[in-house]
């Protein structure tokens, strides 16, 4: 799967705050304060009208989301659950507790206490069902789409229930079957386009495609999926005889969707993590997982073909000498090596990164992606990497990790 860059999580989000710089972004696109975001609206169902008492008042609304906003932040600033629930819907059992995981997990977590959390509430979109959409800002630069309903006394943060997404609708295409909700309204008309140009670039990069087709299932709130890590923005599941493939997706305008980078926009990020996690299932159905023994080759594929830029993160860890090897030689049990990714104890984003950089480097050094299913299928027969490097390359570990870090060295 894709876990969600450094700078988006909720963890991580906090390296970024104090001031390690976030990757520029190089493609232009629309800051999504620009776009319209009519469109969960025009569809909603009409719910309950909300309790007489609710503010019609924009700024009042306003007001009062912003007032739900400052008691989250102070939640989070002074590690206060109590204020956690009045800031956020308690009527909604799935998404509460989703907010209270959240909230705990942080508050074991190594950053715990050392980040000012803020909220800004820019501009809502009020609802036929009388809650807002609230555009806001976080931490002074990044944006999130997040709903707020008044519960008789206070605008409380929330999300859709799964009875008012409405019915789910299907729609077959050649790579994939889309499940969608009508609450989304066209919002799913350009997920779906952002899905079939993630399938382009992945046919682009690797060639070919699955001939399976995968579901697709753009999921508007929480409750819908109340098992998905709620970091991760979509996730692929292997199916069987009897399951198709799947991938599981938050909608934009959502919660769940998570933060972005207003600069980059809502749509680059979800694309690049559709390209991502249909790369996976390319990987699995059009090229029979090859290289699956090594944990950092079909993480790395994945970055490759989403181009992400999250391979720079090897060059401050190249510098400071705290690169994941390749290979760990230190005999223990648990290896904390690219080899086994899938159990690092830390530095997860830095070894997708160095996954990254291991599939730049066989393309730039030995002129194409041939190369590295070539070093997949030696490694899938031999289950040898010094070994499987000296029947594909000529050369063993210790020369290739050599060049490869000469390689990194000079362009991150
Ligand atoms: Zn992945």
């Amino acid at each position: 799967m894709k876990i969600k860059p450094a700078l988006l999580t909720l963890s991580l989000l906090l390296i970024l705050a104090a001031g390690c710089g976030r990757p520029p972004s190089f493609l232009p696109t629309t800051p999504a304060a620009a776009q319209p975001l009519a469109a969960a609206s025009a569809t909603a169902p009409a719910a309950q009208p909300p309790s007489a008492e609710a503010p019609q008042d924009k700024a009042e609304i306003l007001k009062g989301i912003q007032r739900s906003l400052d008691l989250l932040a102070q939640a989070y600033n002074e590690r206060n659950g109590e204020l956690l629930q009045q800031a956020v819907d308690q009527d909604n059992p799935p998404f509460r507790r989703l907010l209270k995981t959240q909230f705990d997990d942080y508050m074991k977590s190594y950053y715990a206490g050392q980040v000012t959390f803020r909220y800004r509430v820019l501009d809502i979109e009020q609802q036929a069902n009388g809650t807002a959409l609230a555009q806001i800002e976080a931490f002074g630069w990044l944006r999130g789409d997040w709903l707020f309903r008044w519960n008789g006394s206070a605008w409380v943060l929330t999300e859709p229930t799964v009875e008012e997404l409405g019915e789910k609708q299907t729609r077959e295409d050649e790579q994939f079957i889309f499940e969608f909700y009508p609450y989304m309204g066209e919002t799913n008309e350009r997920v779906i386009e952002l899905v079939e140009r993630a399938a382009a670039r992945v046919k682009a990069k690797l060639g070919r495609l699955p001939e399976e087709k995968a579901v697709v299932r753009i999921k508007p709130n929480y409750g819908i999926d109340p098992y998905a890590d709620p970091n991760a923005l979509a996730y692929f599941q292997r199916g069987n005889d009897k399951k198709p493939d799947r991938i599981e997706l938050f909608a934009p305008f959502s919660y769940t969707f998570g933060l972005y980078d207003p600069q980059e926009g809502w749509e680059k990020d979800l694309e690049d993590t559709i390209t991502h996690e249909y790369t996976h299932m390319t990987h699995l159905r059009a090229f029979g997982s090859a290289g699956k023994m090594m944990d950092w080759f079909g993480e790395g594929l994945a970055e490759y073909t989403a181009d992400s830029q999250r391979v720079r993160e090897v060059g401050d860890a190249l510098r400071q000498g705290t690169l994941i090897p390749i290979l760990d030689t230190s005999g223990q049990v648990y290896k904390q090596d690219l080899m086994h990714l899938y159990i690092l104890e830390k530095d997860v984003s830095l070894a997708y990164a160095e996954a990254q950089a291991l599939i730049l480097f066989i393309i730039d050094r030995y002129g194409s992606l041939d190369k590295v299913w070539e070093l997949a299928r030696a490694h899938d027969e031999i289950q040898d990497f010094d070994q499987a490097l000296r029947r594909t390359f000529g050369i063993g570990y210790q020369e290739f990790d050599k060049a490869w870090r000469a390689w990194m060295a000079a362009r991150y």
